[in-house]
């Protein structure tokens, strides 16, 4: 591997609404840092970054592998130092917002990738909010500016009025449609060709005389955004006039500003022609921040639960955190991750701190668009996947002597449910497996097998996640299955304390059984999950017991007492029980903690749980009276109704179990014109009355 100096390393990814160009952009920026050598076209399903076959098929893409890439190409008559570009690949589709969150965690920098007809869509805004969160510098692509109704300043207010964020506009486009030829460099006043289709020529020209007046004043307004964010420029620009800033000042200044989250770059092109992607990776390098750029991290010591910071640099303690489990077709299961702080070296011992248990890092891997390269040592700021790693989504890495654990991703719960089944009976032992594979490498795909009717009944973020989780159960593990249809994941859980006793005694003729205990059962917080605590004193059950009685109790809320779906947010405290010198066994205490909890269940007021979705619909004005007026009878909470132009958007909180078949009723109530997007939010009780319909359907 090539050792670059970290500040001259990005660790960014694309984002975008599915549809907006994302794979085809991402695609042709590895064509022209030299690493495919045809260019693939997404149409005919050749692209490098997506490795799945069904995600070819879709055109979408799911999994976030990281690619490495070099920029400028070394022969290119570009003046910029070399850069090594980590390229986190991003989902476009909502039902994976698992998958977009642990990759805004590990990048320091997006390109937001829109469609250049319509601008700033309901989704780009969901990926948009999501980047807020993690404070991730983006720079605007605005795609597509070939197409029929291409539109770059409407586009560009867009992203003013609906992400309520500020462009700094560097670009001005020559010609739209199937005019357009490239683009005005509002920095250096350069125009830029793109006149050979095959994007081969890249052509530096005077600006046409009759833009001249117009790139004038584009300039003049991103002079004056640019200075506004800072003193220095600020003053000069008020003491010596505008033209008196170098555009080497404005670049400084530029990217200190896109650093800090205060301005957006925003550049335009066409992907699909080869228009704008050399541009836009020289934004890439020139504005996103490198990992020195970006605030150091932080995480607790496991041992003294204190705040602990660490630097970004290869002489500093250990932190990485793993971001990704993928099972390469060639070489099996790697492990990706992002070190933040220190070096790992291949073949050494790390300590999985979130895990509190060591592990060996084996092969260390780098992937290139078209090949796997393997390197001694992944340091400070870099990417890259082991070998050989137990280790899951989400944990990390550190050494033994300086533990720390890192902020962890936090993933939604699953709020969709189908029943799986094998084709064929042999089959069961092989699904379950394959199953079981796919969950490690997803944290919000869960299975369990429903003891009333002992299906197995897979959970998902939505029924287009399920559906491919489905399909790689056909394609990679040749596992054949039949799926019932979409259910609402509910969950039970319960309201009051109770103590209840349980117990297993056989004591006829033999070898008897005895299992005896007392537990008491608590309501917990929303979303806390299951806790078990032990409080047996003075030896009442052996401590060789203790794990089988927790053992039970688990297994009995995999089924609550309702209507059979997984009981959450309950604690469960072991207090007291007796034991059997003879009789006992682990098995006898299992059954007494699983029957203690399951008539502690029914008295401590049992009620149902069901997801709750954050709704958005975008709607013409007409139809508004319509949309909410059918989102209040869904049991819809709207919190808010904005205006965007001429259209309304609506947001609201509406429980799942209302919206099955919601895309159907919405085109009919709108003509067709409203478009809506939805997202888990949390888990809330059921009104009795609907609770109980849902009960006697079981
Ligand atoms: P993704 O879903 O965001 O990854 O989008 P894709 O890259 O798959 O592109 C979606 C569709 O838009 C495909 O049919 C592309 O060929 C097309 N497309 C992508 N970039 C451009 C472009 O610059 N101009 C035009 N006209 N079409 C494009």
């Amino acid at each position: 591997m090539e050792k670059i100096a970290l500040d001259k390393v990005r660790n960014m990814g694309f984002i975008a609404h599915i549809d907006a160009g994302k794979t085809t952009t991402t695609e042709r920026v590895l064509y022209y840092t030299g690493k495919t050598y045809k260019i693939g076209d997404i149409d005919e399903g050749t692209t490098q970054m997506d490795w799945m076959e069904q995600e070819k098929e879709r055109g979408i893409t799911i999994q976030s592998a990281a690619t490495t890439c070099f920029w400028p190409p070394k022969e290119a008559n570009n003046p910029r130092p070399i850069h090594r570009i980590n390229i986190i690949d991003t989902p476009g589709h909502v039902d994976f917002t698992a998958e977009v969150e642990r990759s805004l965690r590990v990048l320091d920098g997006a390109v937001v990738v829109f469609d250049g007809v319509v601008g700033v869509e309901p989704q780009s805004e969901t990926v948009w909010r999501q980047a807020d969160k993690y404070k991730v510098p983006r720079l605007c692509f605005l795609n597509k500016l070939d197409k029929t109704g291409a539109d770059f300043e409407a586009s560009v207010e867009t992203i003013k009025e609906r992400l309520g964020a500020e462009p700094a506009v560097i670009q001005m486009p020559i010609g739209l449609e199937d005019k357009f030829q490239g683009v005005v460099d509002l920095l250096t006043m350069e125009a830029l060709y793109w006149l050979d289709e095959k994007g081969e020529g890249l052509e530096i020209r005077e600006v046409p005389e009759d833009l001249k007046d117009k790139a004038a004043d584009k300039r003049a307004e991103l002079i004056e955004i640019i200075s506004a964010t800072s003193e220095e420029l600020l003053e000069k620009y008020l003491e010596e006039g505008p033209e008196s800033i170098t555009s080497d000042e404005l670049k400084k200044a530029l990217r200190r500003a896109t650093i800090n989250n205060e301005l957006f770059p925003v550049l335009g092109g066409a992907s699909f022609r080869n228009k704008g992607v050399q541009t836009l990776i020289d934004a890439i390098v020139d504005y996103l921040p490198s990992p020195l750029d970006v605030p150091e991290t932080t995480g607790y010591n496991p041992v003294t639960g204190e705040q602990e910071k660490r630097q970004p640099s290869a002489e500093t303690p250990l932190a990485a955190l793993v971001f990704k489990i993928q099972t390469d077709p060639y070489v099996g299961r790697l492990a990706y991750f992002r070190v933040y702080s220190g070096k790992v070296p291949a073949g050494t011992e790390v300590y999985n701190s979130t895990r509190q248990k060591r592990g060996r890092v084996g092969r260390l891997l780098i992937m290139h668009a078209n090949h796997r390269e393997q390197v001694q040592e992944l340091d400070a700021g870099e990417i890259g996947a082991a070998l050989g790693l137990e280790a899951s989504t989400g944990d990390t890495l550190c050494s033994a002597d300086e533990p720390i654990v890192l902020e962890k991703i936090v993933f939604p719960e699953p709020v969709i449910s189908v029943a799986i089944e094998p084709k064929t009976k042999a089959g069961q032992e092989k699904m379950m497996d394959s199953l079981r594979r796919l969950s490690e490498e997803d944290p919000t795909f869960t299975i369990r097998s429903d003891q009333e009717t002992g299906e197995t009944i897979i959970s998902g973020m939505g029924e287009l996640h399920l559906e491919i989780l489905v399909d790689r159960l056909l394609r990679e593990f040749k596992v054949e299955a039949n799926v019932g249809r979409p259910q609402v994941a509910f969950r039970e859980t319960i309201r009051q304390t109770v103590e209840q006793e349980g117990k297993y005694i056989r004591q006829s003729g033999g070898r008897g059984q005895y299992g005896h205990v007392f537990i008491r059962l608590e309501p917990k917080g929303r979303g806390e999950g299951f806790e078990f605590v032990n409080k047996i004193r003075g030896g009442a059950i052996p401590s060789e017991y203790i794990p089988a009685v927790k053992k039970g109790v688990k297994e009995a809320t995999e089924s609550g007492v309702l209507a059979g779906y997984p009981v959450t947010d309950v604690k469960v405290t072991l207090f007291d029980g007796s034991f059997h010198e003879v009789d006992s066994s682990e098995i006898a205490f299992k059954i007494a903690g699983s029957d203690a909890f399951k008539k502690g269940a029914r008295q401590a007021d049992p009620t149902l749980l069901e997801p709750i979705m954050k709704v958005e619909v975008t709607t013409p004005e007409q139809y508004l009276g319509d949309v909410i007026g059918d989102l209040s009878s869904k049991r819809g909470e709207i919190s808010e109704t904005e205006a965007r132009g001429s259209t309304r958007v609506v947001k609201a909180l509406v429980p799942l179990t209302e919206m099955f078949g919601y895309a159907t009723a919405l085109r009919s109530m709108s003509q067709g014109r409203a478009v809506f997007n939805m997202e888990p939010s949390h888990y809330q009780p059921m009104p009795k009355n609907i609770a109980e319909k849902i009960i006697g359907e079981k």
